[in-house]
């Protein structure tokens, strides 16, 4: 799809805490780019926003976790003709799906109590288990360049790439010191997706994976074989790889894998 002068963009966000819109709301560069988008719907930015307006590129902020949120992607999709998802809650259902392996209604009790809400709330998920989704910013917020190098080339034509190495490329790159080797420290670096520029390890913190893993190939095993030998237990490994990687269809079988063969 050619997308020419003045396309149409709309930001959306579902449940989250709003950080990557305003990450990117805060832009400077924005104000240049509206000789070249007219902004459709952005409640942050304008109060008087038409969720229902066609738009050449949709952003997505934010995971379903309501019925009311299933409808609302499913309405954006038909009125879109590229569908972004952005952050760590839409790409990978957030830390809100760390405790999916729970009961909802568990969940529930525990956060609202007898509290009565308006919506119907099911348990979170990425916005991609229910639309299709053309390309994803990943990060917990995604960086604003990633913003920026998304829409400008969407803007000319074309499409962006996506990143396929890990955390630790970047970090070697900018001759960190490892905190994995040298403070035996678990940093999830080895299958987390790149173009942070290897951020909390540059402090000297260990990676806690929030760009989630890389495509489908992340190794879970190698690196909890690793984390083992520096005496993690499994429930430990399982949780630190779960707070952005929840929905991962291998992650658990991987670790199983690693504490079924022993010593
Ligand atoms: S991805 Fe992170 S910054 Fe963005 S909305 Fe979710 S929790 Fe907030
Ligand atoms: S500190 Fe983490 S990200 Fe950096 S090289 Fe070591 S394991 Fe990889
Ligand atoms: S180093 Fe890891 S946790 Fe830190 S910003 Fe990058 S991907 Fe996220």
């Amino acid at each position: 799809m050619t997308v020419r002068r003045k396309a149409k963009i709309g930001f959306y966000a579902l449940t989250s805490c709003y950080g990557c819109q305003l990450q990117f709301a805060m832009i400077d560069e924005l104000v240049q780019a509206l000789e070249n988008i007219g902004i459709e719907c952005w409640f942050m930015l304008d109060r008087n926003s038409d969720e229902n307006a066609e738009v050449d590129i949709a952003f997505i902020e934010g995971s379903i976790s309501t019925e009311e949120e299933v409808e609302l992607v499913k309405k954006i999709r038909e009125k879109a003709k590229i569908v972004v998802a952005v952050g760590s809650c839409a790409v990978h259902g957030g830390v809100q799906s760390w405790s999916n392996d729970k009961d909802l209604e568990e969940l529930w009790k525990t956060v609202y109590g007898d509290g009565k809400v308006k919506f119907k709330p099911r348990m979170a998920e990425p916005v991609e288990n229910y639309i299709k989704v053309d390309y994803k910013l990943y990060g917990c917020p995604p960086e604003k360049k990633d913003f920026l190098y998304a829409l400008g080339t969407f803007l000319v034509g074309s499409w962006p790439e996506d990143i396929d190495y890990p955390v630790c490329v970047e970090c070697r790159l900018k001759g960190n010191p490892c905190v994995l080797i040298e403070k035996g420290e678990p940093c999830l670096g080895p299958l987390t997706v790149a173009g942070c520029d290897a951020r909390c390890p540059s402090y000297g913190i260990a990676c806690i994976g929030c760009r989630g893993a890389v495509k489908e190939v992340a190794w879970f095993d190698s690196l909890a074989r690793e984390f083992k030998k520096k005496g993690l237990k499994k429930e430990e490994i399982l949780q630190r790889m779960r707070i952005f990687n929840a929905h991962n269809p291998k992650l658990e079988e991987m670790i199983n894998k690693v504490f079924e063969e022993g010593e």
